[in-house]
């Protein structure tokens, strides 16, 4: 359960970095949050207590924030651990999701055989931070082309200005620990 209580400890603990990586950007800072062995042990076991009923076969995380999430939840509901990367990164089969950025487009993959060929496996898609939504709705994509029953598309960090979280929420159940204005 994610008390008030916690939602403020776990805000307190992500830091705001002006103009990063480019000018114009308050870069969401998750690490102090992660070093905080207590807190970071809190989010998790927070986030296992959402999902335990759910038999989640597998945690989908993307890249690279959602794999420190990702990993330390699937560990704790004993299910798999899946990666979703950029481009060109996984060594095998994949598939491919294309989503426009301001400029130009990005590509995620995931390993074809990255469920196990299991039929409607229960999955388990987490980031830290989702912003207009692309990165997210190109890995739902991923799941679809394999499959998979979306549990839930958990988010830390929702950017409500920027309405990802809405759109992702129009096509599966969506969730965000903690929302920000900007
Ligand atoms: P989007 O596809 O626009 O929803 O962007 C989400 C992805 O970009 C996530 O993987 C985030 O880690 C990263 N991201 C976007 N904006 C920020 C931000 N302000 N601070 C930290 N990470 C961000």
């Amino acid at each position: 359960m994610f008390s008030q209580k916690l939602k403020a400890q776990l805000r307190e603990a992500i830091r705001e970095v002006q103009d990063h990586p480019k000018p114009g950007v308050l870069f969401k800072d998750i690490t102090p949050l992660i070093n905080h062995s207590m807190l970071f042990g809190m989010l998790i076991d927070a986030l296992r207590d959402r999902y335990k009923l759910h038999g989640v076969d597998f945690v989908a995380g993307i890249e690279a924030r959602g794999f420190i999430l990702g990993a330390a939840l699937a560990y704790a509901l004993q299910a798999g651990f899946v990666p979703i990367r950029k481009q060109g990164k996984l060594p095998c089969q994949t598939l491919s999701a294309s989503y426009s950025l301001e400029y130009g487009a990005d590509t995620i993959e995931i390993h074809a055989d990255a469920l196990r060929e299991l039929k409607d496996a229960h999955v388990v898609l987490i980031d830290d931070l989702i912003a207009t939504g692309g990165t997210a709705l190109a890995s739902l994509e991923l799941l679809d082309k394999l499959q998979a029953h979306c549990v839930e598309a958990c988010f830390l960090i929702s950017l409500n200005e920027l309405e990802g979280l809405q759109k992702v929420a129009e096509r599966v159940s969506a969730f965000s620990v903690l929302e920000y204005d900007k």
